[in-house]
């Protein structure tokens, strides 16, 4: 299955997309190693993270109607915020993937949600920190990453929402959210 999405991927993705996901999987990879999580998971998850990228986001709206599900306000704002969304419908329809939790790794990459599990922060980070992205910051975010997901998450969470904020776009409420479940997690413990 994996080869047949990769090829399905190949051939709809820009090739800057498709090199992005395949350094998505590395990244996946490598932490899930790091944190004891299951590499076939990773693997998937990395692999089908932006599925939805190859489509039109005009294409968007019909698919969610289509599978009972809804785009929330900030979403029809910002189609693009839809994308990790669709793109788990997509991959249960396309493929059958059914395991939840790849589904919500995919699902919830673009923006977090609170009390991600494992595999939710793993993608959200590789998605984040692959060796393709540049920005102020990202070494300590990539050293982090190896040594605590939580307080990864912190500081991924703080930059995406200071950066989305920059360019006076529409920050997710699940990134507020989970920005505070994890500042209160670091607290608690
Ligand atoms: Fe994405
Ligand atoms: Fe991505």
């Amino acid at each position: 299955m994996i080869n047949q999405i990769r090829e399905d991927l190949k051939n709809n993705l820009t090739v800057k997309r498709f090199d992005h996901s395949m350094r998505v999987i590395e990244t996946a990879r490598d932490l899930a190693k790091i944190h004891g999580e299951d590499l076939q998971k990773a693997t998937l998850a990395a692999l089908c993270h932006d599925y939805a990228k190859c489509i039109d986001h005009n294409q968007y709206k019909d698919i969610a109607a289509s599978s009972d599900e809804k785009l929330d306000d900030c979403m029809i704002c910002d189609l693009g915020l839809a994308h990790g969304m669709i793109g788990a419908i997509l991959i249960k329809e396309r493929y059958n993937i059914d395991n939840e939790d790849i589904l919500n790794a995919v699902r919830y990459h673009t923006y977090g949600r609170p009390s991600m599990s494992r595999l939710e922060k793993i993608i959200y980070l590789a998605d984040y920190i692959e060796p393709g992205r540049k920005f102020e910051g990202i070494e300590k975010l990539r050293q982090m990453a190896r040594a605590d997901l939580d307080q990864c998450m912190i500081l991924a969470l703080r930059s995406s929402i200071d950066y989305v904020k920059s360019r006076n776009k529409h920050v997710h409420p699940k990134s507020i959210e989970a920005l505070k479940y994890y500042i209160n997690e670091e607290v608690s413990v």
